[in-house]
C-alpha cells in the first residue's frame, strides 16, 4: 500500500487485516451455503427460492472480492486455504442437510443476522479511523440487511401459501 494511504489508517493495521479475513471467511462460507442450498432445495415456491438463493450467492462472492481488495491494499494476504475458513469464521456454516425450503431459508436468515451484527461491529471499529474500510463495510451491511429482508419475506409468502389464507 502507498505510504500516505497507510498513514491515514488510524488503527492497528494487522488487527484490521485479521478482522477483514474473518469476514472474508464468512463470505466464502455464506457463498457456498447459498450456492449448494440452491441446488438441493425442495418444497413450495422452489423456483422463487432458487432464484433468491442464487442471487445472494453472487452477492456474497462479490463481498469476498471487496474484502480481499482491501486486505491486499493494506498489505495483508487473504486466507489462502479453504480449511482456514472454518478456523477464522464468525458465523460458521450450516450444511443444508434438510433440503426443505423452510429449513434452508431459516439457516440462511440466521447467517444474515450474524453478518449484520458482524458488519455493524466493523463499522463501529473503523468509524473515524479508516474511512475506506468503513465504506466497504457499509456497502456490505446494506446488502446483508436486504438479504435478511428478502428471505424473511419469502418465508412469510411460503407460510401463507401452505397454511391456507
Ligand atoms: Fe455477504
Ligand atoms: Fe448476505
Ligand atoms: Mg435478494
Amino acid at each position: 500500500m502507498g505510504n500516505k494511504g497507510k498513514e491515514i489508517v488510524k488503527m492497528n493495521v494487522d488487527e484490521l487485516i485479521d478482522k477483514l479475513n474473518r469476514a472474508f471467511a464468512d463470505e466464502w462460507l455464506a457463498y457456498y451455503q447459498y450456492w449448494v442450498g440452491s441446488k438441493v432445495v425442495r418444497g413450495p415456491m422452489k423456483e422463487a427460492v432458487i432464484a433468491e438463493l442464487t442471487e445472494h450467492a453472487g452477492d456474497e462472492l462479490r463481498h469476498a472480492e471487496m474484502l480481499t481488495g482491501r486486505i491486499i491494499q493494506l498489505g495483508g494476504t487473504p486466507i489462502l486455504k479453504p480449511e482456514d475458513w472454518y478456523k477464522m469464521t464468525n458465523c460458521g456454516y450450516d450444511a443444508p442437510e434438510d433440503p426443505s425450503v423452510r429449513v434452508i431459508l431459516e439457516q440462511n436468515i440466521k447467517g444474515e443476522r450474524c453478518a449484520i451484527d458482524g458488519y455493524n461491529r466493523l463499522l463501529e471499529t473503523t468509524r473515524d479511523k479508516d474511512p475506506v474500510t468503513y465504506n466497504i463495510a457499509l456497502q456490505i451491511l446494506q446488502d446483508e440487511i436486504e438479504h435478511e429482508e428478502d428471505l424473511q419475506a419469502l418465508l412469510e409468502d411460503i407460510d401463507k401459501t401452505t397454511k391456507g389464507r
